[in-house]
């Protein structure tokens, strides 16, 4: 682990400024950073530790509501305004990581997880382009089984561009099924990025996950008025119950009338460098009888496009069938 300074600060205005240090980095609960420093693939040279500058509740809005950037990720889903309106938000948090973690770990920091690809984490692996831009990809020919099948970049073995790996939380899965926007702050004010927009493919550059800015803060997480608290479900297909990430998840919320999909939320994690939303799937279930052919000619949309590897090709008909799964437990869910 490299020499780094550490700064507790008690306000967003003193994290901005300490922020701006060249080689700073943002300390909220560390269950993901504090690894990779360990194993040398984060090398800041400052921690601003923002624990203690509030963003610490979740409120009513007169849109729906607004999360805290510090809120735990164990206080969010257990929030009664999140049980009560936002099910889906709850169950994919819980789907997460362990007490232990969730406990820890907050909604910003969540945002910013960065990929568990096997090369990325352990610096013994000389080629990885996202810890070590323009050193190759040892994935894209080595044990890809958790890898990417839609949107990734794949230029070949040593090319500076090339990048499978996938994006590992569950919480940003049901974000972007609901919609939420990302409210930030930093040197050149503040903004709100739609979560769509604000996880990066890895397009030619790998090395960055996501839009923000330098020295830019997560402040909240707001989410629109809820339309799908009856109908949602959040499905994770792992290798073990509890404590693994996603092979691949679903994300769904129906807003019905009667049997009839009025309109649809829907999202895959563990199948893209980012959670993985299709337009097309979701309006082709809008104004159809809620069945399974309408659920299967969704999922046959989600997975357009799907290119795999060595050890991956099962996460295709994997995909499908728990879209299908997904979209029928929701359905039927009240
Ligand atoms: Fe690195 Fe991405 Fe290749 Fe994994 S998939 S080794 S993160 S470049």
């Amino acid at each position: 682990m490299n020499p780094f300074s550490y700064n507790r600060v008690t306000s967003s205005e003193a994290a901005l400024h300490a922020g701006t240090a060249q080689g700073a980095k943002f300390l909220g609960g560390g269950t993901n950073l504090i690894d990779l420093m360990k194993s040398d693939v984060e090398q800041p040279t400052a921690l601003v530790d923002i624990n203690h500058i509030g963003l610490d509740t979740v409120v009513m809005t007169a849109n729906g509501v607004r999360i805290g950037a510090l809120v735990r990720n164990s206080d969010l889903a257990n929030h009664p305004l999140i049980t009560a309106h936002y099910p889906l938000l709850s169950h994919a948090l819980l789907a997460g990581a362990s007490p232990q973690l969730r406990n820890r770990a907050t909604t910003g920091g969540n945002l910013m997880q960065r990929t568990r690809c096997y090369y990325f984490a352990d610096t013994a692996f000389p080629a990885c382009n996202k810890r070590a831009p323009g050193s190759g990809c040892a994935a894209i020919n080595g044990f890809n089984r958790i890898h990417a099948i839609l949107g990734q970049t794949d230029e070949g073995v040593t090319s500076a561009h090339t990048c499978i790996a996938t994006h590992p939380s569950d919480m940003c899965v049901a974000l972007y099924a609901l919609g939420a926007m990302v409210e930030v702050t930093g040197p050149k004010g503040k903004r709100v990025i739609p979560v769509l927009e604000f996880h990066r493919l890895p397009g030619d550059d790998p090395a960055k996950d996501t839009v923000l800015g330098e020295g830019e803060l997560i402040t909240a997480v707001t989410l629109p008025t809820a339309k799908f608290t009856k109908h949602s479900w959040y499905l994770k297909a792992r290798d073990r119950q509890s404590y693994a990430f996603a092979l691949v998840s679903v994300a769904a919320g129906l807003e019905m009338d009667g049997n009839t999909i009025k309109s649809a939320g829907l999202a895959l994690g563990g199948v893209a460098h980012k959670p993985w939303r299709v337009p097309e799937a979701e309006a082709v279930l809008a104004g159809k009888p809620a069945t399974r052919e309408i659920f299967a000619q969704a999922a046959e949309l989600m997975v357009k496009g799907a290119k795999t590897y060595d050890h991956n090709a099962f996460k295709v008909e994997l995909a499908k069938q728990c879209v299908v799964k997904t979209l029928m437990q929701a359905a039927q869910s009240t």
